[in-house]
């Protein structure tokens, strides 16, 4: 039995990736801070980008340049085409069922807050409840508070035990036919816990509740298969994907997406226009109003294109090896506290050191080349469960290596030296 998946482990094991080859395309992970290699760990804030996706936004920008959907010139049908070219890499990437379902934005934060105007807010009956959980990241929580103030929507949240992992019969009681909609991150930004998005979409729509989930840190990190997950709406950025800024993804159910009225009013999402009515235009336009990040788009179908040839399951494996090592290495360190120990994680190594504040030691490892985060990673009620007001963090990205750990726990131990 044991002899029958050896090949397959092995065939995914770090060993086989050549991170090397990898890293080389980085430009930016090529440079010296403070007179030291850098070592960046703050890929959950934003990752850097290969040579590739910084080539397609120069090439675009000098040779293709115009604006899309609008002109019948060559540059306008050009952009035009590689725009949506986009959006069908996209759609490959995440399997939606069709192009309709992909709706370009400014990144995570516009994509949640297009579902809270335009699905939770229009469609608002009395007692309707949002479930969040406690790990969210601020950008899927004010937006549910804002309607809580505004309308009267209810935010229910689902509780976490001491390992930062959700409690499931707790959501399940949370459950009811008042629930609208869960909106749930796939992997938390400041624990690295990946919840259990599938039972959990299963039972939210067994009480007729709809379900969007935060991809913003699972996108990179493991393969995302809208259709295999069924969830309704599923949202993340270019950025921490090895992309541009200011561009983003959300997927809607495309009956759902129908039925929304627009969010945003103006130029591109309309069909005809005159004082006696509007008429909206169709999908994916209807939520796509004025002139989009057109670079932006092409630099993030660059950037799947780029993970895709190296394959979000081998990211997975060696990323997963990596949190392993770093995990036992960092363990070692005296005084040194881990928070978010939940079974199943990906990328994320959030610590706190007794005697150590978070921004001291942040400070200390930027001297040394060492760039983490430290704060409270935009989840303060997920700080407030663990008692801390801030904490460190070290993410994780596949042009990561030992070494990198390595400089990250030689520079833990000379800033502890110099400040206990
Ligand atoms: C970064 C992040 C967001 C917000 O993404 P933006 O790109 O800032 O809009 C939301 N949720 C999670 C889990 C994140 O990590």
């Amino acid at each position: 039995m044991n002899n029958a998946i050896e090949p397959i482990t092995k065939a995914t094991m770090h060993s086989e990736f050549d991170v090397n080859r990898y890293r080389a395309e980085f430009p930016a992970l090529h440079q010296e801070i403070s007179g030291r290699p850098l070592v960046y760990l703050d890929n959950g804030a934003s990752t850097q980008k290969p040579q590739a996706v910084i080539d397609a936004v120069e090439s675009f920008y000098a040779h293709d340049y115009a604006n899309v959907h609008r002109g019948i010139h060559t540059l306008s049908q050009r952009a035009t085409d590689l725009f949506e070219a986009a959006r069908e890499t996209v759609r490959q990437f995440i399997n939606a069922a069709s192009l309709e379902e992909v709706i370009f934005t400014s990144g995570t934060t516009e994509s949640i807050n297009l579902v809270a105007h335009s699905f939770v807010r229009a469609n608002l009956q009395p007692g309707d409840e949002v479930i969040v959980s406690m790990m969210e990241h601020h950008s899927n929580i004010v937006p549910w508070q804002l309607l809580e103030q505004q309308v009267g929507l209810k935010v229910r949240v689902i509780p976490i035990n001491e390992h930062g992992e959700l409690l499931f019969d707790e959501f399940l009681k949370l459950l009811s036919p008042k629930t609208k909609l869960l909106a749930i991150t796939q992997l938390s930004n400041a624990l690295g816990t990946i919840t259990p998005l599938k039972a959990m979409i299963d039972a939210a729509h067994d009480v007729g509740a709809k379900v969007l989930v935060d991809g913003a840190q699972a996108i990179a990190h493991m393969e995302v298969d809208v259709q295999a997950l069924d969830c309704d709406f599923y949202a993340f950025s270019g950025h921490k994907l090895f992309s541009p800024t200011g561009v983003g993804v959300l997927y809607g159910k495309r009956a759902l997406l129908d039925a929304m009225p627009p969010y945003q009013g103006g130029g591109e999402m309309i069909k005809v226009v005159s004082f006696e009515g509007t008429e909206f235009n169709e999908l994916p336009h209807k939520f796509e109003a004025g002139t989009p990040n057109i670079a932006g788009v092409i630099g993030l179908a660059s950037g799947i294109d780029y993970v895709t040839q190296i394959g979000l399951g081998q990211i997975a494996a060696y990323e997963h090896a990596l949190l392993e090592y770093a995990t036992a290495k960092l363990s070692a360190i005296d005084g040194l506290r881990i928070i978010g120990t939940a079974k199943d994680k990906a990328s994320i190594l959030s610590f706190q050191i007794a005697g150590v504040h978070a921004s001291d030691l942040g400070t200390l490892l930027d001297h040394q080349g060492v760039a983490i985060r430290v704060g409270h990673h935009c989840a303060m009620p997920v700080m407030a469960f663990f008692g801390v007001d801030a904490t460190a963090r070290a993410s994780l990205a596949f042009y990561n290596t030992r070494e990198d750990i390595d400089a990250l726990v030689d520079a833990i131990q000379k800033a502890i030296s110099m400040l206990t």
